[in-house]
């Protein structure tokens, strides 16, 4: 059977992941996602009432006119999970395949959030929840497995297509986590017994995000740690504190609202997205919030939340926001402008659980941002984090568990594949033969 990998988009750059796999004559797309910050440095763009190909002009959404080249015929589009890099380009692509969304049930969720906020085309691609563990049919002896996996965002997978020529392993992205907060831990065994199996692995296509940081990735219970000892170092504070992390991040969220409890403050979830993911999350039973967590996503609502926290004490309360990036106009940037009801006074916390993306944008925003809350006297508490995806030695852990004949770097820029192009060299891949450094829109025949 002939098998083909198409690296479509994610090869020059974090952002806009795409991969297509062809096994004889049936193709499944691996993600469809944005590259945000080609959005935000053009100031008013609404990405919701524009065409696709303007989106790829801007580098925002992958360009798919390779899929043209690809025989065969599309049977699924599978996003990994709900991060915007790997889902967020759904709604401006997917209606061009006659072929249904597969995914676990809460990425589907928020594929969902992401049609229902489309304007310019109609996306009626059948919707298909899997989770991981589980398996379906993609055509003849071609079988589509998700394999759980543990990342900064609950119900992960890594898919595996299993063809007659070996498993094609799609390992975007993953850290190995034995101890995460919300849910089950890293199918470790699951990985090893594929390696194994039948042909082996034909390919593995990884993550290589942080492929430059030595050792393992610590485990989201780290995390947790950190976060409890902060807030109980400000039990006996009675002014204001206020944390802000990754609306996705649900595992941090429900950490951050069980701790806000135990230092007797009631949490409130302010911010547009931290409304739509925790609420999604709540919803469908990831998560089991205390009855009295207000969640506001609408600017009056918002400004309501605040006004009453300023009535009843900053003491009393946790308000847990979006802006930790330093966006614009995020919540957290709109109380360092002095833009809410929500008054700093000198002294008063505010918590960074998050790392700043090592970006230009965000770097400069985020600074800005810090400014404008120290200049009315905040105390800032930084990188109060674990990262999702994996070090040198998970990378390692996962290629001896695999022992693919093929390996394909993704998710990074050239610059940021050098250091995995090392590790996988000392394991005795080789560039050009079995190890393929590739960029955005190539081909690469592994079976004709
Ligand atoms: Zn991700």
């Amino acid at each position: 059977m002939e098998i083909e990998i198409a690296t479509i988009g994610g090869y020059e750059a974090v952002g806009r992941q795409m991969t297509a796999v062809r096994a004889g004559n049936d193709v499944v797309i691996f993600d469809m996602g944005l590259n945000l910050s080609k959005v935000l440095i053009h100031d008013n763009v609404e990405t919701e009432r524009m065409h696709s190909l303007d989106l790829i002009d801007m580098g925002a959404i992958p360009d798919d006119r390779v899929m043209s080249e690809l025989e065969g015929d599309v049977k699924a589009i599978v996003p990994t999970h709900g991060h915007l890099d790997h889902i967020g380009a759904i709604s401006k692509l997917a209606h061009r395949y006659d072929a249904p969304i597969v995914a676990t049930p809460y990425t589907i969720e928020l594929v969902k959030g992401q049609l229902e906020g489309e304007q310019k085309f109609g996306v009626d691609n059948d919707l298909v929840t899997m989770s991981g563990g589980e398996s379906m049919e993609i055509g003849d002896g071609v079988e589509l497995e998700f394999v759980h996996v543990t990342h900064s965002i609950i119900d992960a997978i890594n898919p595996v297509l299993h063809t007659p020529e070996g498993a094609i392993v799609y390992g975007l992205d993953k850290r190995i986590d034995h101890d995460p907060v919300l849910e089950d831990p890293f199918d470790m065994k699951r990985f090893r017994e594929i390696g194994r199996e039948g042909e082996g692995v034909l390919c593995y296509i990884e993550d290589t995000t942080n492929a430059v940081k030595k050792g393992r990735t610590p485990s989201e219970s780290i995390a947790r740690h950190h976060l409890r000892d902060t807030l109980k170092s400000m039990e006996d504070y009675t002014g204001g504190i206020v944390a802000t992390t990754f609306s996705s991040h649900i595992s941090r969220v429900s950490s951050l609202v069980e701790f806000a409890k135990e230092i007797g403050r009631q949490p409130i979830l302010l911010g547009r997205s931290m409304e739509h993911y925790s609420g999604a999350a709540e919803r469908m039973g990831y998560v089991d919030f205390p009855d009295n967590l207000g969640m506001f996503g609408h600017r009056k609502s918002v400004d309501r939340a605040f006004k009453r926290i300023m009535n009843e004490g900053k003491g009393n309360f946790l308000p847990i926001v979006t802006g930790h990036q330093g966006e614009p106009r995020a919540m957290l940037t709109r109380m360092g402008r002095g833009e809410t009801p929500f008054e700093l006074e000198d002294g008063d916390k505010v918590i960074f659980s998050a790392r700043i993306i090592p970006e230009p944008t965000n770097e400069g925003q985020r600074y800005q941002a810090e400014q404008l809350l120290q200049m009315q006297g905040a105390r800032i508490y930084d990188e109060i984090h674990v990262s999702g995806h994996l070090s040198q030695e998970g990378h390692y852990q996962m290629l001896d568990a695999l022992q693919p004949q093929n390996v394909i770097p993704a998710h990074q820029s050239m610059e940021g594949y050098a250091p995995y192009v090392e590790l996988a060299e000392g394991m005795g891949y080789d560039v050009g033969r079995d190890l393929h450094v590739t960029r955005n829109g190539n081909r690469i025949q592994l079976v004709e």
